[in-house]
């Protein structure tokens, strides 16, 4: 596996929000991480990239474990974090935000070949490169955040609801997009509230309920259980 989370605790201060979480994600594979609001999907996403430290377990990146390596540093070892609400810097051109999103000791080396290939990916991007961020619409300020994510060449992107507050037909080519990662090699984690999308483009699943996981398995089988559905899906 690429990244394999095992049996964590985390707490914001007395209020234990994750229980004996465990997760794997294997290299090229798009795996959802669905649960209702509040079911502890963002707390799992910043604990795998170390902006909050758990109180018990461990998180290994190719067996190597991430406790005490600072949060900027998870980015060098192949792991981008795109968080919910796609925060540009409105004031700045796109150009300018996909340059500040490239880790800052790659910067230099090999940036126009990288931002290259970011646009080979988000067309629209590259259409709006001298437009300041804050123009762009509600849809492509989420692939700028995505491309942010990109231009480091991860391994893995851990995306935080892309499809939050997007109008539906956006919506559909915000999966496209992300279907579109994984056909580059890279792994995906993505939280999202829509469900069924999400599991139509996944290889695996997880759902979290009360900072605990109480299902995981193939997506497609996921899918399938009008029970599951029902239960834990809320369709
Ligand atoms: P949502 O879809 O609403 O973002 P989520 O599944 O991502 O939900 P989290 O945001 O991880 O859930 O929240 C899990 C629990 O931790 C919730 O009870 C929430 O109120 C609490 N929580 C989240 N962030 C903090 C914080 N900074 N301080 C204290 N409690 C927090």
């Amino acid at each position: 596996m690429f990244l394999e989370v095992k049996g964590l605790d985390v707490f914001y201060g007395t209020m234990q929000a994750l229980w004996d979480v465990s997760l794997a994600v294997d290299s090229g594979e798009i795996v959802a991480l669905l649960g209702a609001n509040g079911a502890g999907k963002t707390t799992l996403l910043r604990t795998i990239s170390n902006l909050i430290s758990p109180a018990k377990g461990k998180i290994l990146l190719r067996d190597q474990d991430l406790t005490g390596i600072p949060a900027h540093r998870i980015v060098s070892l192949g792991v981008s974090h795109v968080p919910e609400g796609r925060r540009v810097f409105a004031g700045s051109t796109v150009k300018i935000n996909l340059e500040m999103g490239a880790y800052p000791r790659r910067r230099e080396k090999d940036l126009a070949r990288r931002l290259e290939s970011c646009l080979k990916m988000f067309p629209v991007l590259r259409e709006r490169l001298d437009q300041s961020a804050g123009t762009l619409s509600g849809g492509e300020q989420q692939m700028l955040a995505i491309a942010r994510g990109i231009i480091n060449e991860p391994k893995l992107i851990l995306l935080d609801e892309p499809s939050l507050g997007l109008a539906p037909l956006v919506v559909k080519s915000m999966f496209e997009i992300v279907s579109s990662i994984q056909r580059q090699g890279i792994a995906v984690l993505i939280v999202e509230q829509n469900a069924v999308r999400a599991l139509e483009i996944a290889d695996r699943a997880y759902v979290l309920q009360n900072g605990r996981i109480v299902l995981s398995g193939k997506a497609s089988a996921l899918l399938a259980e009008p029970e599951i559905k029902k239960a834990y899906l809320g369709l």
